[in-house]
């Protein structure tokens, strides 16, 4: 078992919106979570972060209660987010915004084969280095963002809705790249989407979260074929 979360709660004042979450993955899985808005998607990768607090339940990764620890000393235990809306820094470039990604790490060595990883994966980004991130289109910084996590030499990364504001030809690049990163480097992900068909599609387990309760999960496979699903997330 590589992450394990139990009976997590968590609020913003006095609004709870996470009502018990039970979920966990195992090493090199990808597990996606869907939901609609609002569901509380966002707020579960977060509280997974250390950025915002569980008021009560706990988070077991590796082994090792991680629960409200700070979300830097979560990133050092190897735990990186790519939070959603890309959040690039537009006025570094693209090279300055993934050596911040590697902001925990002494060893230069390994920061040097994480960056030839990230622009091997994402080549468009090596032809952009100087660029300031800003000017990159948005599948370019959603790549960035990727590149950036994954330049804190994770071995689970959450990933908050990849696919929003994107083209379908540019959101299915981004899938398939990035599913490159999970089976070659056995990389564990957490994948929260909107985007049902293309989260269905990668993962191999879902969790279907409505309302800050898990209502369903199960083999991808299996998810994508359930009749309530069908008519929730596919018209019927
Ligand atoms: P979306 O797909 O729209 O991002 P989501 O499933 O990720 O939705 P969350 O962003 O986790 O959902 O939000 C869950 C609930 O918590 C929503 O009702 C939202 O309004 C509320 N919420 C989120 N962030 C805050 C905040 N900073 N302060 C107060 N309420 C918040």
């Amino acid at each position: 078992m590589l992450i394990k979360v139990c009976g997590l709660r968590a609020a913003y004042g006095a609004v709870e919106v996470l009502h018990g979450i039970d979920i966990e993955a195992d090493r090199g899985e990808v597990l996606s979570i869907i939901g609609a808005n609002g569901a509380g998607k966002t707020t579960l990768l977060k509280t997974i972060a250390g950025v915002v607090r569980a008021t009560s339940g706990e988070i077991i990764y590796e082994e090792k209660k991680i629960t409200n620890e700070r979300s830097d000393r979560i990133v050092r235990t190897g735990i990186a987010l790519v939070p959603e809306g890309r959040r690039v820094f537009p006025d570094l470039t693209v090279r300055d915004n993934l050596r911040l990604g590697a902001y925990t790490l002494r060893n230069r060595r390994l920061k040097k084969d994480l960056l030839d990883l990230v622009l091997e994966t994402f080549p468009k980004l090596r032809e952009r280095l100087w660029q300031h991130a800003g000017t990159l289109s948005g599948g370019e910084q959603q790549m960035l963002a990727v590149g950036r996590a994954i330049m804190a030499n994770p071995r689970l990364l959450l990933l908050d809705e990849p696919s929003m504001g994107l083209s379908p030809l540019m959101t299915q690049e981004i899938f398939s790249l990035v599913r490159k990163i999970n089976s070659e480097k056995a990389i564990s992900m957490i994948l929260v989407e909107q985007n049902a068909h293309m989260a269905l599609e990668f993962s191999h387990r879902t969790y279907v979260l409505e309302n800050g309760a898990i209502v369903m999960s199960g083999e991808s496979s299996k998810v994508k074929s359930d009749p309530a699903v069908l008519a929730a997330y596919f018209g019927g």
